[in-house]
């Protein structure tokens, strides 16, 4: 039944899934790419749906203002208009409208378009109103992003008012079958983040994303929050950490019991030619790849890494940016697919602990240049 989601197999706190969306069902923990304005830059639907993954993330703040939800709706929704056979969500908009300064105020949000400078007013009840049209099987709620560092009176002002904002939203007319999440903000203040869960999880969602996290704090800082958050938010709904795609943070977020993420650095990476490997990040512009037949990642299965070698990525860089960029978006996913695949596998076998090493040998930040 839409809605539903069954836990089938936990170590400790970390999860596994199967969450029903009007759709079909999708296996959790899951990484959605993210399709800024309706599709994943350089990458067909069809080719990320081939990478095993089962939801594709939208921007509300994009298609309310190109091509319009309306337009969306005609066309018989999100899924159908870009062509992706599996899962949808759209985020409410929020993100982007504050990322680009906007006023806001209880009543709603006010901003500029970036595409033609006219004034365009997103309020909680109109964010629902355009992710209904625009048709994804799960909508986010409106709500109020603070970029960190920020005075804590100011932090709070906005946690407060995103749970006003997460109340009338849910009171909104809304598409059948459609789920809808709250989100938890509270930046890294550990009292705030538990007020903010309590508040949003009394208000009854379908699921719970944490938002806020990974905008310039430690990287300690956003799993403090999150381990906050996911232990005052009910254990039987889907929990999602929004905009994190580093595997350390993905991985130990998945200990914490998060069950959902998205980020566009898989792909964004590859456009500025670094590929995610099993060693690290690897720039396949530097010359000492020119000549190297190896394979992009020999730990990988995609396409890229069985098809081509790194002297031939390498040779792109020169050659072909852009087709560079597409080949390295397509194993980044492919990378980030197996990630989540090895923490469903530990779950399963309840060796996290043993994962979480292996992944913190690579990833964890005191290796970082
Ligand atoms: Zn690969």
């Amino acid at each position: 039944m839409t809605g539903e989601f069954e836990i089938s197999s936990q170590d400790d706190a970390a999860r596994i899934g199967l969450l029903h969306l009007r759709s079909g069902p999708v296996k959790t923990p899951l990484f959605m790419p993210v399709a800024t304005r309706a599709t994943v830059r350089l990458v067909p639907s069809w080719t990320v749906a081939s990478l095993g993954f089962e939801v594709l993330l939208s921007n509300t703040y994009h298609l309310m203002l190109r091509p319009g939800p309306e337009r969306i709706a005609e066309q018989g929704g999100l899924a159908k208009f870009h062509g992706f056979p599996k899962g949808t969500l759209t985020d409410s908009g929020g993100f982007q409208v504050m990322s680009l300064g906007a006023r806001f105020n209880e009543a709603g949000v006010r901003f500029r378009s970036v595409y033609d400078g006219r004034w365009v007013d997103l309020t909680p009840e109109a964010a629902v109103e355009t992710q209904r049209l625009i048709g994804a099987d799960i909508a986010m709620v409106l709500d109020v992003c603070t970029q960190l560092p920020a005075p804590d009176a100011v932090v709070a002002a906005n946690t407060t008012l995103s749970a006003r904002w997460a109340a009338r939203a849910k009171r909104a007319k809304h598409l059948d079958g459609q789920l809808q999440f709250g989100i938890v903000q509270g930046g890294v203040d550990l009292a705030l983040r538990r007020s903010s869960a309590l508040d949003i999880a009394g208000i009854g969602f379908d699921g719970y994303a944490i938002g806020g996290l990974a905008v310039g704090e430690s990287t300690d800082a956003t799993l403090d929050a999150v381990a906050e958050a996911c232990s005052n938010l009910p254990p039987e709904r889907p929990r999602y950490l929004m905009g994190v795609g580093d595997p350390y943070l993905i991985s130990h977020a998945v200990d914490l019991g998060v069950d959902m993420f998205d980020c566009v650095s898989p792909t964004r990476l590859g456009r500025h030619g670094v590929a995610l490997t099993s060693v690290g990040k690897l720039k396949i512009r530097s010359p000492r790849f020119a000549s190297d037949g190896g394979a992009l990642d020999e730990q990988c299965t995609c396409p890229v890494c069985r098809q081509v070698s790194r002297g031939f990525l390498n040779h792109l860089a020169h050659a072909d940016p852009v087709s560079l960029g597409s080949y390295l978006s397509v194993h980044n996913l492919a990378f980030q697919m197996s990630l989540i695949t090895q923490a469903r596998s530990a779950i399963e076998s309840k060796t996290m602990k043993n994962f979480l090493k292996s992944v913190d040998a690579v990833w964890a930040p005191s290796l970082r240049s």
